[in-house]
């Protein structure tokens, strides 16, 4: 099964949910824990990770040669992400906007453009004991996405493990490259107006790609319903009720487990995968 864990918006405790479930399914049966989080990965600092394979990922950049080129103008039409410039002088590409995503050599009516390989980022494969492996993309600092160095990463699947995905935050491109061929997503939101705000629009995006779905509330306030409104007027199941709780946060601070420190939290994180397991089978 491969569970993604995200979030609407940052800082809600996504990775809190995400290192904690795979401990605890970890000491029950074979485990993979992927942090896709790409800009700002944190998994690993819950862990001793003991690392096995680095792999670069690359993207492939457009350079226009001078003496094949018309101006034409077609290659910046068909980029989407406003990368190409045409001037009288020259064709201008902006490397940081581009997506190394080929259409404009595509379109490129006399074969002038080439493509030239650039780095921008690294996955990182590893073991943190014998039930849990580990993996994580990290993407340069500067680079505009990270839907490639998600990609990569996710080649490194084990079917053959419960594989949890701490998903970047947001709706954008990176979660919806991890949410694909994923069997269940937990969202993690707080109790808080911006947190509903941001539920919905995740809620959103994961009902699109017809995935299930339960919510994990962190930081829950019984002053603050509107989350389980939301999620019962949607359907969509509370699978657990994270309180503000100084030993929670204390934990997380230290980079340590709480379902490690906590045996009701150890217990709690059991029936919450054993409420998706009953939606899944
Ligand atoms: S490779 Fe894609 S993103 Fe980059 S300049 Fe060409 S069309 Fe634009
Ligand atoms: S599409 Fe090709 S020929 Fe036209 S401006 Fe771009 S690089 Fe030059």
């Amino acid at each position: 099964m491969k569970i993604a864990v995200v979030s609407g918006k940052g800082g809600t405790g996504k990775t809190t949910v995400a290192t904690n479930l795979a401990w605890v399914l970890s000491q029950k049966g074979p485990v993979q824990l992927l942090d896709a989080d790409v800009e700002e990965p944190n998994s690993h600092l819950f862990f001793h990770v003991k690392y096995t394979e680095e792999i670069d990922v690359e993207i492939l950049l457009p350079r226009v040669d001078k003496e094949k080129c018309l101006l034409c103008g077609k290659c910046a039409k068909a980029c989407q992400f406003g990368a190409i410039s045409i001037f009288n002088t020259g064709v201008l590409i902006f490397d940081n906007l581009c997506h190394g995503c080929g259409t404009c050599s595509i379109a490129c009516p006399t074969k002038a453009i080439y493509e030239i390989s650039k780095q921008i980022g690294v996955v990182k494969i590893g073991q943190i004991d014998e039930k849990l492996t580990f993996g994580m993309g990290l993407l340069n600092i500067g680079e505009p996405s990270g839907v490639r160095v998600i990609r990569e990463l996710k080649k490194f699947i084990d079917n053959s493990r419960t594989v949890i995905i701490d998903a970047p935050p947001g709706t954008s491109c990176p979660v919806v490259e991890t949410l694909r061929g994923m069997d269940y997503a937990i969202m993690v939101t707080e109790a808080t107006p911006f947190g509903l705000h941001d539920l919905k629009l995740a809620a959103s995006v994961v009902k699109e790609m017809n995935i299930p779905m339960g919510i994990v509330i962190n930081r829950a306030s019984e002053d603050y319903k509107e989350i389980e409104e939301f999620a019962f007027s949607n359907d969509i199941p509370i699978l657990e009720k994270i309180p503000f709780d100084r030993d929670i946060a204390t934990s997380y601070s230290k980079g340590s487990l709480f379902v490690e420190e906590k045996k009701e939290w150890f217990e709690r994180f059991e029936r919450l995968y054993e409420k998706i397991a009953g939606v899944i089978v």
